[in-house]
Order: C-alpha cells, then sequence, then structure tokens
C-alpha cells in the first residue's frame, strides 16, 4: 500500500477519449476511482491536464509560449471542475496555484501543503509547472517530489508500456516492470522526457495504468500487479 500518492490525470479522463468539454459519466467515474482510495487515507495529490479544453500545440498561429499559456489555465479549469464533483461527493479537496488569483485556489506554500494532507484534504495541483514549454506529465513529477510521494500513478487509456506499439504489433509484449535504465536503452517512451529526468534522478516510482478500467487505480494503490511500474 502506497500512503502518500500523486495521481496524475489527463483531460481526456474528464472528456472522454478524444472529447473537447467536459462528460458527466467521465466525471462521476472519476470521482467513484478517487473515492475507493480516499477511504484508504491515503495522502493525495492530483495533477491535471487540459487536452479536452485546449493544449498549447493545437493553437498553430500562436507562439509556443503564448499557447501554452492558454493551456496552462485549461488546467485549472479542470482542477476547480474537480474540486466541484469531489467535494459534491462528499470527498475535501484543495486547489492550489501559483498562476492564478481565484477566490477557489489558493497559492502554493509547502507547509499548508502538509497541513492539508493531515486534514483529509485532496491536495490538486493546478497550472502545470507554472511555465510554458512544460507538459502536466512534468508538473506531475515535480509535485511529486515537493509532496515527498511514493509513486506516481499515471492515469491513461493504455493497459501499461508494451515493447512495440500493440495497435500496430499483435505479438507487443506488455511489462509489468521495467527499471528506468531499460526504458532508456529500449527507447520506450513512458512519459515525456524531462518528467522522466525528474522521477530518475528522485527515484521516483511510476505505475501506468489503464485508468478506464474499474478498480485499476485501486489495486496500483495497495501495490497490486497492474499496468507498467517503472522503477529506479
Ligand atoms: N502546459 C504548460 N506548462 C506546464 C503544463 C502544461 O505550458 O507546465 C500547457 C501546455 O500547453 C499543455 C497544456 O498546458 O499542452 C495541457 O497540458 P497537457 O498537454 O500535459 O495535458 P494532457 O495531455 O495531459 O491532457
Amino acid at each position: 500500500m502506497y500512503n502518500r500518492v500523486l495521481l496524475k490525470l489527463s483531460g481526456e479522463a474528464l472528456g472522454g477519449e478524444g472529447n473537447k468539454g467536459f462528460s458527466e459519466e467521465n466525471m462521476q467515474y472519476l470521482v467513484d476511482e478517487i473515492k475507493k482510495i480516499s477511504s484508504k487515507g491515503i495522502k493525495l495529490g492530483l495533477v491535471v491536464g487540459a487536452g479536452n479544453i485546449i493544449r498549447g500545440k493545437d493553437l498553430k498561429n500562436f507562439k509556443i509560449q503564448i499557447a501554452d499559456q492558454v493551456g496552462m489555465l485549461g488546467t485549472v479549469i479542470n482542477s476547480i471542475y474537480i474540486k466541484n464533483y469531489l467535494e459534491s461527493s462528499g470527498l475535501k479537496s484543495v486547489v492550489i496555484s501559483n498562476i492564478v488569483q481565484l477566490p477557489s485556489v489558493i497559492p502554493i506554500k509547502y507547509d499548508d501543503i502538509e497541513q492539508y494532507f493531515e486534514n483529509g484534504y485532496i491536495v490538486i495541483f493546478a497550472g502545470g509547472t507554472s511555465n510554458p514549454l512544460f507538459t502536466t506529465d512534468t508538473a506531475a513529477a515535480l509535485r511529486a517530489v515537493e509532496m515527498e510521494a511514493d509513486v506516481i500513478i499515471k492515469a491513461t487509456k493504455v493497459d501499461g508500456v508494451y515493447n512495440k506499439d500493440p495497435k500496430e504489433f499483435k505479438e507487443a509484449k506488455k511489462y509489468d516492470i521495467i527499471t528506468y535504465e531499460q526504458a532508456i536503452s529500449q527507447k520506450i517512451k513512458v512519459m515525456d522526457t524531462e518528467a522522466f529526468s525528474i522521477c530518475e534522478k528522485n527515484n521516483l516510482q511510476v505505475i501506468i495504468i489503464n485508468f478506464f478500467h474499474t478498480g485499476n487505480l485501486l489495486k496500483a494503490v495497495q501495490g497490486e500487479q497492474v499496468g507498467t511500474k517503472v522503477i529506479p
């Protein structure tokens, strides 16, 4: 059982695969899955992407450093959205970020974060890394180190990491566990390079799961075999 967990959700978890906006069904599913783990008393941090709203690279006519600011704001929208759903289901949560000043968003202060965890809050880290040119994978890695998480659980729509693209190759083999060295030497892309390097440097375990299989998140938190675990 992991006690301190950073859960990285892509924007698609809120909107449904390839969709923009929010799906009531997906939001309810998300809350139900989180409820299963929060009842175990773990300290849970969340980082959410913005693919369901906008990614910087979608804005073709923008300079990327400008477009990414739009993307980062998308993560704030998603974070507030998740907070509302969690609270409607009786789960205490707080959105923290340094990129906006809003009545529902609190600035990042390490001492406060620990207090929120102690008091049973789910802490939603919004606004990515606070810098353009990064992704929320990197934000997840950074926040995981900051909150001293035991593991990052990356919620995806695939069952884990394969040696080949399973959509293209029938014989593709899923890894239950791989080391950082193996992933690098076999050029397996677990997350973006910056995120990967932060995880490796800080000895962080990452578990890639198919979030859309009911109960997978709980299994991962309980240390059961699910998805692919990347270890130092
Ligand atoms: N973003 C950014 N800096 C960060 C994190 C995110 O500029 O530290 C922007 C970037 O434009 C990115 C968007 O926010 O495309 C949404 O994040 P991401 O692409 O990681 O979302 P996901 O694919 O996980 O839904």
